[in-house]
């Protein structure tokens, strides 16, 4: 089975931040996670980089559009590297591909009879790249960005969008699943219910943006531009296969805050270009500090460099998921994060890995003991926890439940814990109890393999380092890994510590930082 999953592609008029890297560390773990387990993986990410906005913020910079944009999403593309975050593709809406995957969705559209021309007239917030009506905005201002929204008026093509309202709904009738959490796939149905109107898909008063094939003097949309990125992502007009492996198995990962694009305009563009809906769309909630959202335009700007200079890129990945369920808003408190750290990984798992590394020099000088076929009755128990692990770490994934698959996790790591204080492989030691101390040696360098093979999706760098440790060149594969196949290594005394204690630095939201971001471009 293959499996595509996708972030929002992110608009790059500011600086990367905790807020846009964080659905992005979340396709990660699920593509590292599926293709762990053997499956075909296709992520895709990258730039949305046209519109009014860009044109704006080039403008302030003295810069062209297209050299503007080129250098602010590499600024993305760097970052995202420096969390290890590795996506099939990074894409950006700017490449030729694209240019013609645009081109030809709206002359398939046109040619439907569902793209037709009119006027529009409205309160636009350049921020949101949005029309507004009167009642939604709040003395003018836009809700989301506390600015003035401005007048509009312009020649402008429509898609015919409420066409598809009833299909649409019969679509969430029938897929209960499509928007998840659930919660938020009731909000989408009342907002389709209550009426949709068609939707203005082009603008002449932009000119930064990709010219509609049959009125060139209109751009495209910046959000119908955007959203087919899905598609040429996975060669939609290529001569490849690509596309009919990976679509409709698609899972949109987004913000709550663009759903409506994503579950109401873009399954119903799919629709006029006869192509099947996505299987699924997942919206993740928001991380605040001090209860300010992240963004470009909260005024707080969480500086993921420096968090990973501070902490490191595992700890940041993990305590993200750990922390929050997926799906709703979470706070970012770095004294949790240091917690997390020292108790959870250097504790927890860093103290395993360090103690059973130990005694396999001390006492083994370095090999790891061959495990009998027999298994001894508590040996078999880890044996089971760490079968039963995979498979409930799996279950939890399926379902985008990343904090429930790393708690069993960590339950694994607890049972081991106890094992190895009950057997007290020290004092078996000391008795001279030779073959019950290879059991117990190899038992615990089983079930570290395991742990490598577990948590390396979320934490690669860690995953790997224990992997290499027990003298494989790789962390296992979860889809494959058995019980007792370990390859008799051997290991090295440890020089560093895999989780090093952590202390909380100081504050990294500085108040009066958010007016500088454009500035730091
Ligand atoms: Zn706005």
């Amino acid at each position: 089975m293959s499996v595509y999953v996708t972030t929002p592609i992110f608009y790059p008029n500011a600086v990367p931040h905790l807020g846009t890297t964080y659905p992005a560390i979340a396709a990660d773990i699920f593509a590292r996670w599926s293709r762990s387990f053997g499956e075909e993986t296709r992520f895709l990410t990258g730039t949305d980089e046209h519109g009014r906005k860009i044109e704006k913020a080039a403008q302030a910079e003295g810069l062209a559009p297209k050299p503007f944009v080129d250098l602010v999403s590499a600024k993305f593309h760097h970052l995202f590297s420096l969390v290890d975050i590795e996506p099939s593709r990074f894409i950006r809406t700017t490449d030729t591909d694209h240019l013609e995957m645009v081109a030809e969705a709206l002359r398939a559209m046109r040619a439907k009879g569902d793209i037709y021309e009119g006027t529009y007239a409205g309160l636009y917030c350049v921020e949101c790249e949005t029309y507004y009506k009167e009642e939604e905005l709040s003395s003018g201002r836009c809700p989301v960005h506390q600015i003035k929204a401005e007048f509009l008026e312009e020649a402008c093509y429509y898609f015919t969008l409420s066409a598809y309202r009833d299909w649409l709904l019969d679509l969430y009738h029938q897929n209960p699943e499509f928007v998840r959490p659930r919660a938020r796939m009731n909000e989408v149905v009342e907002f389709v219910k209550s009426g949709l109107e068609d939707l203005c898909i082009s603008r002449s008063s932009v000119s930064w943006g990709i010219p509609l094939p049959f009125a060139r003097s209109h751009v495209t949309y910046v959000w119908f531009d955007a959203l087919l990125n899905y598609l040429t992502g996975i060669g939609y007009l290529g001569s490849s296969d690509m596309f009919a492996r990976f679509w409709p198995n698609v899972v949109h990962i987004i913000g709550k805050d663009i759903l409506k694009f994503h579950a109401v305009i873009w399954p119903a563009m799919l629709k006029s270009l006869g192509v099947a809906p996505p299987k699924s769309i997942l919206a993740h909630g928001f991380w605040t500090a001090d209860g300010r959202k992240f963004s470009k335009h909260s005024g707080g700007l969480l500086d993921v460099a420096a968090l990973i200079d501070a902490y490191g890129q595992d700890p940041l990945r993990y305590f993200l998921f750990r922390e929050t369920p997926f799906g709703l808003d979470g706070n970012f408190d770095e004294g949790r994060l240091v917690e997390r750290n020292n108790v959870e990984l250097a504790q927890g798992l860093g103290n395993l890995f360090q103690r059973t590394v130990s005694m396999l020099v001390r006492y083994r000088n370095g090999c790891i003991p061959v495990l009998p076929v027999e298994r001894e009755e508590r040996e078999a128990l880890v044996a089971q926890a760490a079968n039963r692990t995979v498979e409930s770490a799996n279950a939890h994934m399926q379902e985008f439940r990343f904090r429930e698959a790393l708690e069993s996790i960590w339950e694994f790591i607890a049972v081991v814990n106890r094992y190895t204080n009950l057997l007290s492989p020290w004092s078996l030691a000391d008795r001279g109890a030779d073959s019950q101390l290879d059991f117990c040696l190899g038992t615990l360098s089983e079930a570290l393999r395991y742990l490598a093979a577990l948590v390396t999706p979320f934490m690669p760098r860690s995953g790997a380092k224990i992997a290499q440790r027990l003298g494989l060149p790789d962390a296992p594969k979860l889809g494959t890994i058995r019980w007792g196949r370990s390859p008799t290594g051997r290991v090295a005394e440890l020089s560093d510590h895999l989780f090093p204690l952590l202390e909380e630095r100081r504050p990294t939201v500085d108040p009066n930082l958010g007016s500088s971001v454009e500035r730091d471009l």
